[in-house]
Order: structure tokens, then sequence, then C-alpha cells
């Protein structure tokens, strides 16, 4: 198993190399040469594993065994998917969601420490790169920006590790109560939370100033884990051939997937377990008002969107103007020609659009990759979460709304509708309240997190001072 660029260089890496680096030399993604293929009879022997094993069985696709050894990867699996660390043995709970539209489940992705879908596949590389640092005799200074899910999830999951630090930058007054309260209050050495005084991108801009040191990038061996991490998609794959054995009985059954998306990294893991042979129906792809990528599967025309154009909305966590994972599908749409990925890409780098909708690729997309997609507003979100309620008792966040509401016009009769729950509704608890008229309930431990002492460093917007922050601590 080797991995290659979106882009045609003809570098080819392992996955132990690519997990730990971001952008391939040319500036595309990393992707596996040729995606590996599901047997009838694995489907079949998997129906009976634990979460941990069935990870172990589908990560080992995506890893040769002279990269990291079987036995390594098995003891790795274990100890990240726990019920201490998932609240329960299943780890993704599926449920029934027939009251709302009969066929459609909901599967629970959300339990983890952080109570986002983030934490699925950022545990896991929590272990994986504890391992490969102390393997490499290597030390990591992780940098990012977040506005919220990401860098709870990776703090959260790099804690106490050896070898890293993490320096996560937030918009101070942005995040709601509980996701401060959340990231603020770790008190692990190597956990630093740095509050800029400004918006998300703001951050963002530091992040990249920052990165564009190479210098001091290579001396402080600054790294990130970002959406287009390789290892975030492998290990969400995972979770889609898991959803997919508690909905069916045999592998004849067939079942769709409706993923609330943003940089496209979720939906991307679904459109690869459907390539590897999954019998995946449909992949529905929702968006908020931010539809950079709902425009595009209806139009064939992808235009990001400037800042100013992207809307701050209740399903924040979608919030973007465009879609970091998406060139890994454009790639495969056109049959992995890299020279033309790479052609499309400097126009994107220009701030400009594509259109391929004349192209053939294009054309056959939804009889070939089995996507669809449609947009939620604040309206449909708010009127989801309150139906849902009222007609099953069950409170769900804003994005997995998002999903639900867009699902409902794409339900076929005898395919099971598999809607990801993405976060808790405790962490968007204003918006339910607009919907349902009360906040979710805080569980005890969650309130006394509410009340423990917040460590954070606040600062102007100013790239140098987060360096010496960095030389100082990391
Ligand atoms: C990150 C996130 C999303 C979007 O996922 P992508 O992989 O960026 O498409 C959706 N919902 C929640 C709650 C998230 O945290």
């Amino acid at each position: 198993m080797r991995y290659l660029s979106t882009r045609g260089h003809p570098v080819r890496q392992s996955f132990s190399q690519v997990l730990l680096s971001g952008l391939a030399e040319d500036g595309g993604l990393m992707l596996p040469e040729t995606l590996p293929k599901f047997t009838d009879a694995e489907l079949t022997a998997w129906r009976a594993l634990p979460y941990h094993a069935l990870a172990h069985a589908v990560l080992s696709k995506f890893i040769a065994p002279d990269d990291i050894e079987p036995a390594t990867l098995a003891a790795l699996t274990q100890a990240t998917y726990t019920k201490a660390t998932f609240g329960s043995d299943d780890i993704t709970p599926l449920s029934a969601l027939d009251a709302f539209a009969p066929g459609m489940h909901l599967l629970e992705l959300s339990n983890g420490p952080t109570l986002a879908f983030k934490d699925m596949a950022m545990q896991l590389l929590g272990h994986l790169f504890e391992f490969e640092l102390a393997r490499r005799g290597a030390r990591l200074n992780i940098l990012g920006a977040t506005s919220g899910d990401t860098g709870s999830a990776a703090e959260y999951a790099m804690r106490g590790r050896r070898n890293i630090n993490v320096f996560m930058l937030s918009p101070a007054e942005r995040m709601s109560a509980f996701q401060r309260a959340q990231m603020y209050s770790l008190t692990d050495a190597n956990i630093h939370n740095i509050a800029v005084v400004g918006v998300f991108d703001d951050c963002q801009d530091i992040v990249k100033a920052v990165s564009n040191d190479l210098a001091f990038k290579r001396r402080h061996h600054i790294g990130t884990v970002n959406s287009i991490n390789w290892g975030r998609i492998a290990a969400q794959v995972v979770y889609y051939v898991r959803g997919y054995l508690a909905a069916t009985t045999d592998n004849a059954g067939r079942v769709s997937f409706a993923v609330p998306s943003g940089n496209f990294g979720n939906i991307l893991a679904g459109h690869i377990a459907r390539d590897m042979g999954l019998p995946i129906a449909t992949l529905v792809l929702a968006t908020n008002e931010n539809d950079v990528l709902a425009e595009f599967f209806q139009t064939g025309v992808y235009r990001p969107r400037p800042s100013a154009e992207t809307f701050e909305t209740s399903s924040p966590s979608m919030d973007i103007s465009k879609a970091s994972n998406f060139e890994r599908f454009v790639y495969h749409l056109f049959d992995g020609d890299g020279a033309r990925v790479a052609a499309l890409w400097r126009e994107v780098e220009q701030g400009r659009a594509f259109d391929v909708s004349q192209t053939p690729e294009f054309r056959a997309l939804r009889q070939r990759f089995g996507i669809v997609a449609g947009r939620s507003t604040h309206a449909d979100r708010i009127a989801t979460i309150r139906e849902v309620h009222a007609k099953s008792g069950r409170l769900i966040d804003t994005h997995t709304a998002d999903a639900a509401h867009v699902a409902r016009s794409h339900m076929a009769a005898d395919v099971p509708m598999i809607v990801l729950e993405t976060a808790q509704p405790v962490k968007f608890a204003a918006t339910v309240h607009e919907a349902v008229g009360f906040e979710p309930p805080l569980t005890p431990a969650q309130q006394q997190m509410m009340r423990l002492p917040q460590r954070v460093t606040c600062i102007e917007p100013n790239a140098e001072r987060v360096k010496r922050i960095i030389a100082e601590l990391g």
C-alpha cells in the first residue's frame, strides 16, 4: 500500500510517512495508489467483531504490514476504541429515527471526550502519532487554529502524550461557553491554549504565517492535525462499515448515508468506503447556508468563496468557504489525472471558480459515485430539531439536523438511510433552546467542567508573539 499525490508528483510514500506530513511536495493531497476492496467474506466475518477489531481489519487495508506491524496496529486500535473513551461497548450505536422519517437511522459518532465526531479519528491519531514519533526519536509541536470542534478534539487526543505539544489558537470571544470550558480547563503540561483577540480567520492567518517561515517550522518541528490528514480519513472509513453492518443482516442489503459536510472530510471517507465495495446506495451531502459543495454537486461549478461571503451560521462547524478535502474526490472523478487536478487547483488558488459541468465525468457523477447534495437553512434546522424532538423525544444538534433535513428528501423504499450524528446538542445549546424552548441538560461531570478554572493565554493577532511562545514552551 503506497500513497501518491493528487497533482501527479512521482514520489510514492508509506502510510506512516503520509501520517506526519501535510501536503505533498507539489501542493497536492496524498491518496492510496489504488483502493483495496472489501470482499463479501470479509464483510460477513466482520459482523461479529467488536469495534476495535473492525478498526484493525479495515485499517490493515491502508497500512502495509512492514510499515506498521499488525500486532502493533491491533494494540493501538484496542487502546483507542474503548468504553471508557466512547461511553459504550458499541462505540457508535445505531438507533432508529422512524418517527421522523420511516427507514431513517442515526449513527452516533459523538460520544467521545469532546462530544463531536472528530474524536472518532483524532483519538486514534493521538496513539498513532505517539507511536510513530517514538519510533523515529522525533518530537512534534502541533500548531492549529480552531473555531471549536477540531481544537478540542486534538487537545483531548494529544493530552499527556510523549514528544507532542499542542498550540491551539482560538478566537477569544467567538466560541460557546461550553467549547471554551472544554478546551481551557485542560491542565496538561503539553496543551497550550492561545486565545486571539479577533475572529477565526485571524487565527488561521497566524498559523499560515508561522508555517510559511520554513526555517522556524523546521527548527521547532511544527506540524498540524487538520482535516486533510490521511490518517483521519482512514479512521473514518471504519464507522461507515460499522454503520452498514449494524443496519443490515446480510450483504445483499444496501444502505445510504447522510453527512453534514464542511471540509468534505467525513463524506470523503464514505466515498472511499463505497469505492472499496461497501454496498452504499446513496451518499447524501448536506451543507448549511455555506453551500459551496451542494452547488458543485448540483451544477458542476466549484466556486470557493472569499471570507466576506462566508456566513456565520447556527451549524458553525460547517461554515467553510472552500473544502480542503474536495481535491481528493476530484482526483477520483477524473480517474487519477493529476495534471488535470493540478490545472483546476491553479484556478482555485487564484481565487477563481472552475466549471466541469460539460464533461462526461461530471454527467456520470451521480450514477458512478452515488452522491447527491442539498442545503439546509437556519429555519430548516430549527424546524428539524423541533420535529425530531416532538416525534421521538430525542434531541439532535444543529449539524445533524442539517443532514436529517436534506436526507428526508432522498429516502428510498427498503434502503435504510443512516444519518451521521456529528455532535451532541449540548455543544450548541442556544440554538437547541431556540428550537425546543429549553437547553439540553448538562450531566454532573459537564457541570463540574463548566466551573473549573480556565488556563489560556490571550494575545493580539500577532504571529511573532506565537513564535516566541512556541520557542519558549515547545
Ligand atoms: C467538523 C464537523 C462537521 C464537518 O465535517 P467535514 O469533515 O469538515 O465535512 C460537521 N459537523 C460537526 C459537528 C463537525 O464538528
